[in-house]
């Protein structure tokens, strides 16, 4: 399949601006994201060319080298210029949000312009395996536009009052001559709006919102894990001209743990355990999220074995269910051994009838019939 022109997948033409190129793929991209069309995998496509037009345009390396050889010209398997091959989604809402602070929505159609919703923002937090866990209160900072107490959002003065625009006539919109034609623009005076503010509020400059740094308690909830996004109704960015505000999106990143692995609601680790122990049997301490409790060791168990203990997992924020904690124990070699020990050692190797006797090796017997059956084949 041949691959579109990435100007036209941005729907602009060849020179296109760099404001242009983000513009375009600002709107695309949240016409597109999947997480806005549920699986369609047409759109899904569309998305993921508007994502590489994206890349290869906003480089300027890149967008020189597609502009003088076209495709050829950046294509990841012809060498030159480095591609990002499939990407996940992941990264996108941050570049996305991260764009549009201070930015407003695109404008709608004809008619007079609506005063347009604040923009959502997205709040990256980043939480140990601990907190994730057991839920956390967090106090978040967040660089942000604010509605103007002060003219309570509508940008005028305190006393004034926004006043219908004389150009327009309130319309917020003007019919302009072009030779035999008369074109329908948006009003240059009020930009659409419909109404002028002649004697804008100081604080906001007239734009009914201003920034500011707004602190946020932040609850999260036990239970959430890497991908999961709190949804802080109202609390993104201040609309225009008092028009609702937009939604915050706290995302939350799990760190790394040092010693449990989490996979949905189980957690994993793995135990080191002595051979003596292991051929014996006996208790051992492992770790929990609440503290260490005990395990029982059979005798004769082999290295890998996995021990599961149920609801000393993680209570998922969904369901409610609680998962297990799964330990793996290792069976480990001794090291460090002195004259003394390799001597008991290699006398109860004697015990065990020799190193070519199977009597005290589950394994082995079957592996090496495998390994003899195996050679066997080979030479038939
Ligand atoms: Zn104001
Ligand atoms: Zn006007």
């Amino acid at each position: 399949m041949s691959k579109r022109d990435f100007y036209e997948v941005l729907g602009l033409s060849k020179g296109a601006s760099e404001r242009d190129i983000k513009k375009a793929y600002k709107r695309l991209a949240m016409k597109y994201h999947p997480d806005r069309t549920k699986g369609d995998k047409t759109l899904e496509e569309r998305f993921k060319e508007v994502k590489e037009a994206y890349e290869v345009l906003s480089d300027p390396q890149k967008k020189e080298a597609y502009d003088h050889y076209g495709h050829a010209g950046v294509d990841p398997n012809r060498g030159g210029f480095g591609g990002g091959g499939a990407q996940d989604f992941g990264d996108i809402f941050g570049d996305v949000f991260g764009d549009i602070f201070g930015g407003g929505r695109a404008g709608g159609g004809g008619g007079r312009r609506q005063p347009q919703r604040g923009s959502d923002l997205r709040y990256n937090m980043e939480l140990t395996l601990e907190q994730a866990v057991k839920g956390v209160k967090r106090e978040i900072k967040v660089p942000t536009l604010v509605h103007c107490e002060q003219c309570n959002g509508t940008g005028a003065k305190k006393g004034s009052k926004p006043k219908t625009c004389g150009t327009c006539h309130g319309q917020g919109q003007v019919q302009m001559r072009q030779g035999f034609f008369a074109v329908q623009q948006t009003c240059p005076t009020c930009k659409g709006r419909g109404t002028i503010i002649s004697d804008p509020c100081h604080k906001c400059h007239g734009e009914g919102r201003y920034e500011r740094s707004k602190t946020l308690s932040v609850s999260i909830p036990a239970g959430v894990d890497t991908g999961d996004r709190i949804r802080l109704s109202g609390e993104g960015e201040a609309g225009e001209h008092g028009a609702p505000a937009g939604d915050l999106y706290v995302q939350v990143h799990v760190k790394e743990h040092p010693i449990f692995q989490r996979d949905g609601n189980n957690l994993y680790c793995e135990v080191p355990i002595s051979f003596t122990l292991a051929a014996l049997g006996g208790e051992i301490e492992v770790p929990t999220l609440d503290g260490r409790v005990n395990l029982k060791v059979p005798t004769e168990t082999q290295t890998g074995r996995m021990f599961r203990m149920r609801g000393k997992g993680v209570k998922s924020v969904r369901s409610g269910a609680t998962g297990d904690l799964i330990c793996k124990v290792i069976v480990e070699t001794p090291v460090n051994l002195n004259e003394t020990q390799k001597q008991l050692l290699r006398e109860f190797e004697e015990s065990c009838g020799g190193s070519a006797s199977k009597k005290h090796k589950p394994k082995a017997e079957g592996f090496f019939d495998g390994v003899k059956k195996f050679f066997d084949d080979l030479t038939s």
